[in-house]
């Protein structure tokens, strides 16, 4: 594996108020998601070194260590590519709507089903909508990494961890999870499921 760098924001810190506030996106962008990218490149290190020139390493640590960050960073990079500025009854279009009835009964289970895994993930995690070999599914990761569905392609994620929304909406992440729906870049989901 390659070492990872910290892609830019596709918008400006303002471009998703009021739904998440400059301020949110400032720190969660430089300071979260940078975090993630540092203790990935940093795993990588610890292996580089042991593959080249052996010696002692505590392997499941550092492994997990790469596992965590990783999927940190990887889940960072699809959240900011899967919202755009705020939009009034903002919606997918047609066919991702009935791509998205024929898996889950209708658009609105779909939405409704989303939700309530955001809002119950245990601790910190993601709600995740994952393409997987036997069709769709919705997913909860905790912290980044677990309850993930193997050989699945994340295509619609969620970050419900409070670094998300503290800021703005407190403890209240169930209004986040509402007002949410309004940044979704529903043309980039389309593309992400091809
Ligand atoms: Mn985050």
């Amino acid at each position: 594996m390659k070492t990872v760098s910290l892609p830019d924001l596709p918008y400006d810190y303002k471009a998703l108020e009021p739904v998440i506030s400059a301020e949110t996106l400032r720190r969660h962008h430089d300071k979260h998601h940078l975090a993630y990218v540092n203790g990935t490149n940093a795993a990588l290190e610890k292996l580089n070194k042991y593959q080249s020139e052996g010696g002692e390493i505590d392997i499941k640590a550092v492994l997990r260590d790469l596992s965590f960050n990783y999927n940190g960073h990887k889940l960072h990079d699809i959240f900011w590519k899967i919202m755009r500025p705020p939009q009034e009854n903002n919606e997918p279009n047609d066919r991702l709507k009935s791509i998205l009835a024929a898996e889950f009964a209708s658009w609105e289970s779909f939405m409704k089903e989303f939700s309530a895994a955001a809002v119950a993930v245990e601790g910190s995690g993601w709600a995740m909508l994952s393409k997987t070999a036997d069709g769709l599914a919705i997913n909860q990761v905790e912290k980044h990494n677990a309850l993930c569905l193997a050989g699945s392609q994340a295509i619609l994620v969620l970050d419900v961890w409070e670094h998300a929304y503290y800021l703005d909406y407190q403890n209240d992440r169930k209004t986040y999870v509402e007002k949410w729906w309004q940044v979704v870049n529903w043309e980039e989901v389309a593309k992400r499921l091809g």
